[in-house]
């Protein structure tokens, strides 16, 4: 039997956030993860994608080179080479942050755990006591009712594994992962295929941002059906068989599953605790407190956006509310967020839709087209920076579509979080050329002095 001042099971980006903040807050911390530190995010999720979308991104630069005068020719991905460099990055950041997990006296515990008493969670019969214990055990890709993972049949967790680029892929799920896996596919040679029941991609983006990438997937030969349910799917020999509920088939090498993520909370003990649960997820107030007293929990088993940095943001939270430091309260609407592929869409804040449910008409937005911009000239990218403003008040969303454009995410994120109005971004100065510079431009457009946009 161990005890300490906190018990944290998962340790993935909520949980090992969590032990970080608390250890350097004087608590005594036993992190228990049953696999490797760093969870989905680093090992099957965030990292290894993004690597994947880099190598993507350089087989692109190499098919296009002749269009900026290089020369050189595209000759094929050599899939283990790339995989051997997505792995250097995570067994880099993995070696990291073990070290640091290690340098700030936090116990990891490997194993199995379950939540036998409120305050108690086991491991290989081991009992790990803790005066709170915060609950992290993270998401699962979910599948459909029928449709067995199997063979040609795989969520994001078997794609990352590839060792080949397959010839055709169907991508169920136009949200996130799904289409950052079309993407990074189309840019390795394969015939991509997305089938979205809703009517658009990333449909929980502004309907802006939605068309625009469908507009650009199109234009990069991505195909996808949109507004129609699957059916079915069967697999043999040959490939996969997709059926859609209007009958309509897709035949291709592989099926990717990604119709989202579901809570990884089953025959934890957690409902025997009596923790109140809603179809898995976790339940927890504006501070993260489930219903037991001394127990909270962050990340993915909590609803809302099942993002590394939400998880983050939480889990440091937990560790701030019980060295009471009362942090503030995080918001999920305005946690940016960014989907990857090929081009970027980057959002935080209110959609127009949304800001016109709360503000009615009361609601101004500008557009600003990425063509005035020298620095997307200069990279042939395409794509807009749209602000949502509560008229005369602050900017409340701000919605991007372009290559790279998720790195202005930084800066739109603090105008919506410090709700800055027009007027105050518009005189900030924004370094010339960058792409930076259209979050100025609109901003000054907004104001009503735009530069380099028509009023
Ligand atoms: C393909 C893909 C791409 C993604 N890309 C991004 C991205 O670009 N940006 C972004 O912000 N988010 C991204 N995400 C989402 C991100 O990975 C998650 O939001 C994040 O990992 C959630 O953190 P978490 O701590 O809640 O859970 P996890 O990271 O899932 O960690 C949970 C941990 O708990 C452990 N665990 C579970 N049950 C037990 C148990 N009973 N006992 C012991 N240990 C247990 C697991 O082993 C795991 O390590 C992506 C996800 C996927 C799948």
């Amino acid at each position: 039997m161990a005890n300490a001042d906190l018990v944290i099971l998962g340790g993935g980006s909520g949980g090992y956030a969590c032990a970080l903040r608390a250890s350097e807050l004087g608590m005594s911390v036993i992190l228990i993860d049953k696999d490797k530190l760093g969870g989905t995010c680093l090992h099957r999720g965030c990292i290894p994608t993004k690597a994947l979308l880099h190598a993507a991104e350089v087989a692109d630069s190499a098919k296009e080179s002749g269009a900026f005068g290089v020369r050189a020719t595209f000759e094929g991905i050599d899939m283990p080479k790339v995989n051997e460099y997505r792995d250097g990055v995570v067994g880099r950041l993995y070696k990291g942050l073990q070290g640091l997990v290690k340098s700030r006296n936090v116990t990891f515990v490997e194993g199995s755990g379950r939540l036998v008493a409120p305050d108690t969670v086991e491991v290989n019969g081991e009992r790990y006591t803790g005066t709170t214990v915060v609950l992290a055990t993270g998401s699962y890709s979910r599948s459909l009712p029928g449709l067995e993972i199997s063979g040609r049949i795989m969520t994001s967790d078997q794609a990352l594994n590839l060792d080949y680029v397959p010839k055709s892929v169907v991508v169920l799920g136009g949200g996130v992962i799904g289409v950052e896996f079309a993407s990074v596919w189309k840019s390795f040679g394969a015939d991509v295929t997305i089938v979205e029941a809703l009517p658009n991609l990333v449909p929980n983006e502004d309907i802006a941002c939605s068309k625009a990438l469908e507009r650009a997937f199109r234009k990069r030969g991505i195909a996808f059906s949109l507004g129609v349910r699957f059916a079915s799917a069967t697999q043999d020999d040959a490939g996969v068989h997709v059926t859609l509920e209007d009958g309509k088939q897709f035949d291709a090498e592989l099926l990717l599953v990604a119709v989202g993520r579901g809570p990884n909370t089953a025959d934890m003990g957690f409902e025997e605790q009596g923790v109140a649960m809603e179809r898995g997820w976790v339940l927890v107030d504006e501070r993260l407190r489930t219903n037991v007293p001394g127990v909270f929990a962050v990340g993915d088993i909590t609803p809302g956006l099942q993002l590394a940095h939400r998880g983050f943001s939480q889990g440091i939270f937990v560790a701030e509310e019980l060295g009471g430091l009362n942090p503030v309260v995080i918001a999920d609407v305005n946690i940016p967020r960014v989907t990857y592929c090929e081009p970027e869409v980057a959002s935080v804040g209110l959609t127009e839709a949304q800001a016109r449910e709360v503000h009615g008409n009361n609601v101004a937005v500008y557009e600003y087209n990425l063509g005035g911009n020298g620095k997307s000239q200069i990279l042939a990218t395409t794509g807009f920076i749209k602000l949502v403003q509560v008229t005369d008040g602050p900017v409340v969303g701000i919605h991007m579509v372009g290559s790279r454009i998720g790195e202005q995410i930084g800066e739109a994120q603090l105008i919506v979080n410090w709700e800055a109005h027009p007027d105050d971004v518009a005189t900030l100065v924004h370094a010339h050329p960058t792409q930076n510079e259209a979050m100025g431009e609109a901003h000054l457009a907004l104001a009503g002095k735009p530069l380099h946009a028509h009023a």
